[in-house]
């Protein structure tokens, strides 16, 4: 069948796979996927097979007094939230999405708002199953096959398909966040609000204008878990794209009035609040389908991390590229990460900054911003994030993810993906 990422931007015929505890792949070589919540080519594999995870979906086991969960590779974060939360835990790490597999979460190492806080998804990883191609299935921790282990958090699906994991939790006390939101009118504001968000919040986050004149405004959003819970009612409400509109409705004409509109809305609303978790931490899940407000050429997502030394000088430089380009983002995220190392070989975060920001595809024109954001990014010692790539040439990964050789040495030859072609070889 014909399968697409979440960018929308291509949609190629592959032979789907359906696995689970006892999988046994068939000869094609093929990747495994979780929800698809990964932007471009990561576990996309056209004319060759995907290993769907859809029935890697068991529970089995949850520790309530240590706070330790283990489940299938494709049970959804949004699954476990529901089972652990009304039981006074929580999953320290998730990104912007709750509909995303504990394997999509290990293999691209997921961050979220709290980085600062907890680090990476794989931080809290205590042990993973790994079944290889050759039919071998290996326990995979910090102290067993250790290397493996490594390389498999952030290895992007290529080392093995993750059957089931166990990971920490922390204590929550309810589903409710004390959250408190501040415009900024520059990044040096932005700056200031996260230094001094760093200790005493548990996460943080700021969307930024990056349209016009007044590109650099923003809102800086920080919370903590709710001390009681509120007797407030939660709407489930779930909205939805019936269909794909024919042109992107996030275009020329529409983005400077979007990212006014959203700034002063948010401006009105600035101060304290306390909101449901799944507001705060996914506001995008309200809208099924989102993605298809660019049209049917689907859209990219930019997201770099850039060290602390270079990051202001190098995301002003990248808002004034974007800002003379013509091209513009609306959904675009600023954040500063911890100094947590993470584990992966491949993992994405560094301390200092990451900026996430999506545009529409306009063919070249798109091509050639990134070019330039590219460069900035390469001189600024920074990097991509896979999770989110599309497009990044081979020579820009192999000059900023130093572990590359490490890595290839733990893959299985019977896994290969549009990215790891792209990225890595054959
Ligand atoms: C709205 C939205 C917001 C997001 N926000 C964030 C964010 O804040 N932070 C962040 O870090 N990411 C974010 N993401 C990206 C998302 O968290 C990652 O792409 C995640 O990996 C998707 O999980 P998935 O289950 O959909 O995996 P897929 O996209 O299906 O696959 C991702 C990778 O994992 C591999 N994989 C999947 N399952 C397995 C398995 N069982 N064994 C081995 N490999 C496997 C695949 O081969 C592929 O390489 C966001 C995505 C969306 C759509």
């Amino acid at each position: 069948m014909k399968v697409h990422s979440w960018g929308l931007l291509s949609n190629e015929e592959h032979q789907i796979e359906l696995t689970d505890s006892n999988f046994k792949h068939s000869n094609a070589i093929g990747i495994p996927m979780g929800l698809g919540r990964s932007y471009g080519d990561a576990a996309l594999n056209p004319g060759g097979a995907i290993w769907l995870t859809s029935a890697l979906n068991h529970f089995i086991a949850f520790d309530e007094e240590r706070g330790e969960f283990e489940c299938e590779a494709g049970v959804s974060l949004r699954e476990i939230q529901a089972l652990i939360i009304p039981r006074g835990w929580n999953l320290p790490v998730t990104p912007g999405t709750q509909f995303v597999t504990v394997g999509g979460a290990i293999a691209n190492d997921i961050h979220g708002k709290s980085h600062h806080t907890y680090g990476t998804f794989g931080d809290q990883v205590i042990s993973l199953t790994l079944r290889r191609t050759d039919g071998s299935e290996m326990l995979c921790s910090p102290e067993q096959n250790s290397e493996l282990f490594a390389a498999t958090i952030g290895g992007i699906g290529l080392t093995g398909l993750i059957t089931k994991a166990r990971f920490a939790l922390v204590r929550c006390t309810s589903p409710w966040i004390e959250m408190e939101s501040s415009p900024f009118n520059n990044l040096s504001e932005f700056f200031e609000l996260s230094k001094s968000s760093a200790i005493g919040w548990e996460s943080s986050v700021a969307w930024i204008d990056c349209v016009g004149t007044k590109a650099g405004r923003g809102i800086f959003m920080r919370g903590n878990p709710a001390a009681k819970a509120e007797s407030k009612k939660v709407k489930e409400r779930q909205l939805g794209l019936p269909f794909t509109p024919p042109i992107s409705l996030v275009n020329k004409a529409t983005l400077r009035a979007l990212n006014t509109g959203y700034f002063h809305l948010n401006k009105a609303k600035a101060g304290h609040s306390t909101v449901h978790y799944q507001s705060y931490f996914y506001p995008l899940d309200a809208i099924s389908n989102w993605n298809r407000i660019y049209g049917p050429k689907g859209f990219y997502q930019y997201q770099s991390v850039i060290p602390h030394d270079r990051a202001e000088s190098a995301t002003q430089e990248m808002m004034a590229t974007i800002a003379s380009s013509g091209e513009g983002s609306f959904l675009a995220v600023l954040k500063v990460f911890g100094e947590k190392t993470p584990r992966g070989l491949l993992s994405f975060p560094m301390p200092g900054v990451t900026l996430a920001l999506d545009f529409p595809n306009r063919g070249a024109s798109t091509l050639e911003l990134f070019a330039k954001l590219d460069e900035i990014v390469i001189r600024s010692g920074g990097r991509l994030y896979l999770a989110k790539d599309a497009r990044m040439s081979r020579p820009m990964f192999e000059t900023t993810y130093p572990n590359v050789s490490e890595f290839k040495k733990y893959r299985d030859p019977g896994i290969s993906s549009a990215m790891s072609r792209r990225l890595l070889g054959a």
